[in-house]
């Protein structure tokens, strides 16, 4: 008898903490990252982004809100590779103790070459799903030291979600096969593409550096406009985080036409049509093999 009552109160005192457990409390700068964290962490974790839907993290200007949000938080998930440049500020400000990861580290960073030859840092690795694997074991790590009773949790969503990006990938390359090999090149705003150029073998060219910083020159415009008609790139595309002026005219003056939108560095909203990385990398290839598909 006794030991049966030992039993239901050990069962009950099992159950009581999983239904009020309070999660774990996560930072990621940009909704990218925070969808991932959110597919590793699951219901154990909560996850505030720092540079929301469709916003703009190279150059995102913190709010006091952040640095409290971070003060708040037990883990702390930047991209790395010079993305955030203002995030190392940021943590230091709100004198959190929570630890800081880098997703992409492991990643083998691509160097963009500016005019002058310096190379820098391409931050946007994402783009290759490859790339995505590793953030995710990155974050299924760093959760589980963090709140190590998850440990299982973690280690399961990861694998269902790792699951789900070998589908995507093979998805990606299926589509990008079936565009003629001669028409794989395009025109974005801001060099975000490159790790996706690398992994699948699309060609994109944008007048913007790997920072939505850089100033674009006319000459760079006048550059660019020559190389549209001399190679006969068949598509321009916009940007959810760049101005689409820039693109709408060089489309104008070149005579390529405008392909759709691509989303590089941020999701949208629940509404839009990518508020998660498998729609946003599926909507990407949708237009790509719309655009480009033999005349
Ligand atoms: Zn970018």
């Amino acid at each position: 008898m006794l030991k049966r009552l030992a039993l239901i109160l050990l069962l009950a005192t099992m159950a009581a903490p999983a239904a009020a457990q309070e999660k774990l409390k996560v930072v990621a700068t940009f909704s990218i990252l925070a969808d991932f964290v959110r597919n590793v962490g699951g219901d154990r974790v909560a996850v505030d982004a720092l540079v929301g839907p469709n916003g703009d993290a190279h150059v995102y200007q913190p709010s006091p809100g952040d640095a409290k949000t971070l003060a708040d938080a037990k883990l702390v998930f930047a991209n790395g590779l010079g993305f955030e440049g203002w995030i190392n500020r940021l943590v230091k400000a709100s004198g959190t103790k929570a630890p800081s990861i880098v997703a992409a580290k492991g990643v083998k960073p691509r160097k963009a070459e500016d005019d002058h030859g310096h190379g820098e840092a391409d931050p946007h690795a994402w783009q290759s799903v490859a790339n995505a694997r590793i953030y995710v074991a990155n974050i299924r790590d760093a959760l589980s030291l963090a709140d190590p009773a998850g440990k299982d949790s973690y280690a399961a969503n990861a694998a269902a979600y790792l699951g789900r990006l070998d589908a995507l990938e093979t998805d990606v390359k299926a589509a990008i096969e079936k565009i003629p090999p001669d028409r794989r090149r395009i025109i974005t705003t801001h060099d975000a593409f490159g790790y996706f150029a690398a992994a699948y073998g699309v060609a994109f060219i944008a007048p913007q550096g790997v920072s939505t910083e850089a100033e674009v020159s006319a000459k760079d415009v006048a550059k660019i406009i020559t190389q549209i008609r001399k190679q006969k790139i068949p598509a321009v595309f916009l940007e959810n985080v760049t101005d689409e002026r820039l693109l709408k005219r060089i489309g104008a003056e070149s005579g390529a036409r405008i392909g759709g939108t691509l989303y590089s560095d941020a999701l949208t909203d629940e509404k839009g049509t990518a508020p998660t990385y498998l729609d946003m990398m599926r909507h990407n290839v949708k237009q790509l093999a719309a655009a480009l598909a033999g005349v």
